[in-house]
């Protein structure tokens, strides 16, 4: 396609690789595959594993951890393409947390906690989620109730979060928490405290919750009581938490958007096929009437009603 959103950045040779190398993967899933997956709503571990086998989960990883150490073109033209054969938002999902969702480990993670669990991710061993949001603070995160309390080689977690995705599949999850009140904090973002951590089921329930689009890709409520979370666990300074995360809520943003571009420009693609390929009529059939009309751009043949 003349268009593509390759050709509009005008990419280098290895971003055309890039490009050609997650559609070898992504292209052997088809249609059938999302359209099983959407109505099983069954996490598509198929193409995970095909993910991480190619090694496009690490794509952003430091390279001393098994991943490429490529930066965030590269990783929006890898979405773009998973996002552009059908999948949708669902093949998206799937992968795209992997990109810059451990960014905190690898900005202010030990290089004990790199080693620990960054090759994991890279490899698919290890499926995280995401605890940030909660009921009660959406977009406002600093409003966040979730609270870890220090006690002896670690902390104590209760609180509760929403929308968590892949909660049903994952073994790890980063998450956020206060570990001082807001009312008792200087500044709003101050007090917060992220960790990756074990998902301790006999602590935390997961509750899924029923939704249309992107099934697939569950989204949970969870419960958490009584945490325990080692000291170990916890990334970088206490009470910094806030402004490590933007390292990946921000560039997961631009994966967001060029997903969602794909995903236009692949429904288009295909409606232009259809349009193409479709022989509709109105009335009688319209191969057996001399008022029928083709129509040169889109290979329709109308028939006049009378
Ligand atoms: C499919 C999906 C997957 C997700 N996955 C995850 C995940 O894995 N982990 C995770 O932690 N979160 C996840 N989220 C949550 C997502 O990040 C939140 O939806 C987001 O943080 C917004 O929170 P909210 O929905 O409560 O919206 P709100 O905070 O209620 O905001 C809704 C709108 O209201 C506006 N608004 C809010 N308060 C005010 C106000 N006082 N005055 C004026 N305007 C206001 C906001 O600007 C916004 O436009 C997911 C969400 C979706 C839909």
């Amino acid at each position: 396609m003349d268009r593509s959103f390759a050709n509009q950045l005008d990419v280098p040779e290895d971003h055309a690789a890039i490009r050609e190398g997650v559609r070898a993967v992504v292209s052997r899933f088809d249609d059938e595959y999302w359209l099983a997956r959407d109505d099983d709503g069954e996490f598509p571990r198929e193409f995970h594993r095909a993910m991480a086998d190619a090694g496009w989960l690490g794509i952003t990883m430091p390279e001393e951890f098994g991943g490429a150490g490529l930066g965030v073109t590269e990783a929006a033209i890898m979405m773009h393409e998973v996002a552009s054969h059908g999948g949708g938002m669902t093949s998206a999902s799937a992968v795209h947390i992997n990109l810059f969702g451990p960014h905190p480990i690898v900005v202010k993670g030990t290089d004990e906690q790199k080693r620990r669990w960054v090759p994991r991710l890279v490899s698919g061993e290890d499926q995280c989620c995401f605890g940030f949001t909660e009921p009660d603070a959406g977009l406002n995160t600093t409003r966040i109730k979730t609270f870890a309390e220090k006690v002896p080689g670690g902390y104590l977690v209760h609180g509760q979060k929403v929308w968590t995705s892949t909660a049903q599949v994952a073994n790890k999850i980063m998450l956020l928490t206060r570990t001082t009140k807001f009312e008792d904090c200087k500044r709003p973002t101050d007090g917060i405290t992220i960790f990756y951590t074990d998902l301790d089921r006999a602590k935390i329930e997961v509750r899924r919750i029923p939704k249309m689009g992107r099934k697939a890709v569950d989204s949970n409520a969870i419960f958490i009581d009584g945490l325990f979370i080692p000291e170990a666990d916890r990334i970088g300074e206490e009470g910094k938490g806030f402004s490590y995360i933007l390292h990946s809520l921000n560039p997961e943003r631009i994966l967001i958007a060029v997903e969602a571009i794909g995903i236009g420009q692949d429904a288009l693609r295909r409606a232009t096929r259809y349009a193409r390929e479709r022989v509709c009529s109105i009335g009688r059939s319209a191969r057996t009437r001399r008022s029928s009309i083709r129509l040169p751009r889109n290979g329709c043949i109308w028939s006049q009603p009378g």
